[in-house]
């Protein structure tokens, strides 16, 4: 896979915190995009959405007609594709846009049927390989956020700052419901409910990197926090406050 990413935005000047690196990890809807996003404009860094990366060889599979048990044949899709992340803008709803080949998948990446999906897909060890190569690359040289399921467990385990960002099922539940309806789907309360148990229960139990918080991770549960005091609390802790 070849890939490219966004420029680091200005944020604040301080030079320590330039080439930071910091993962962020969690299950489905903590609200790890989001954060992530922000944190990485506050403090000039460069943010990578492993989730997308995973959802748009998920997207490309589904596009070839590949089996998603068919763990070589769509690491190998993946590995030929041009997958790139650009800067969320208001196109998307400021969420990070996203490409493959000459398509753009922003969107389409975000669908129930995708989100369905992206998990068995991420089971993959082939594609994992595949994935997790390119985000070590992309983190190598610091000054990155970057978040998804195993950035402080194996993409970067030695990470400056390692955040778990999680929430309980119903209100995770009710992040995507908001989520799903602003694409124009009316998805069902109970069912949402059930597919995120059903996603949690496979990327922590998967093989191959589960979903677990490091053990030196700093836990955040975000029920009854808002966007805007999670981000300050990640940022205090990036600056060293
Ligand atoms: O973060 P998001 O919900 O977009 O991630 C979609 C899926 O991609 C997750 O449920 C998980 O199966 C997979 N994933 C992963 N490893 C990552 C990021 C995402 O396995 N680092």
């Amino acid at each position: 896979m070849i890939m490219e990413t966004a420029k680091r935005t200005d944020g604040i000047d301080n030079s320590a915190v330039k080439t930071l690196r910091v993962a962020i990890d969690g299950p489905a809807g903590a609200g790890k995009s989001t954060v992530a996003q922000l944190v990485a404009k506050r403090l000039g860094l460069l943010y990578i959405d492993t989730g997308a990366m995973y959802r748009a060889a998920t997207w490309l599979a589904v596009k070839n007609g590949i089996d998603v048990k068919d763990g070589d044949a769509i690491a190998k899709a993946a590995g030929e594709a041009v997958i790139k992340l650009e800067p969320g803008d208001e196109t998307s709803s400021n969420r990070v846009r996203v490409f493959v080949d000459e398509h753009e998948v922003t969107q389409a990446i975000r669908s129930h049927e995708i989100s369905e999906l992206v998990s068995p897909v991420s089971v993959h060890s082939p594609l994992r390989k595949v994935m997790v190569a390119q985000q070590k690359e992309l983190a190598k040289r610091g000054g990155v956020v970057l978040d998804g399921r195993d950035i402080g467990t194996v993409v970067m385990p030695d990470a400056d700052i390692k955040i778990y960002l999680t929430a309980s099922t119903k209100v995770r539940a009710q992040r995507r419901m908001k989520d799903q309806e602003a694409l124009g789907e009316n998805p069902d309360y109970n069912k949402l409910v059930a597919a995120i148990a059903e996603r949690d229960n496979r990327d922590s139990t998967r093989a191959d990197s589960p979903l677990k918080q490091a053990d030196d991770a700093i836990a955040i549960i975000t029920d009854n926090m808002s966007i805007d005091q999670v981000v300050d609390a990640v940022v205090r802790l990036c600056v060293g406050e």
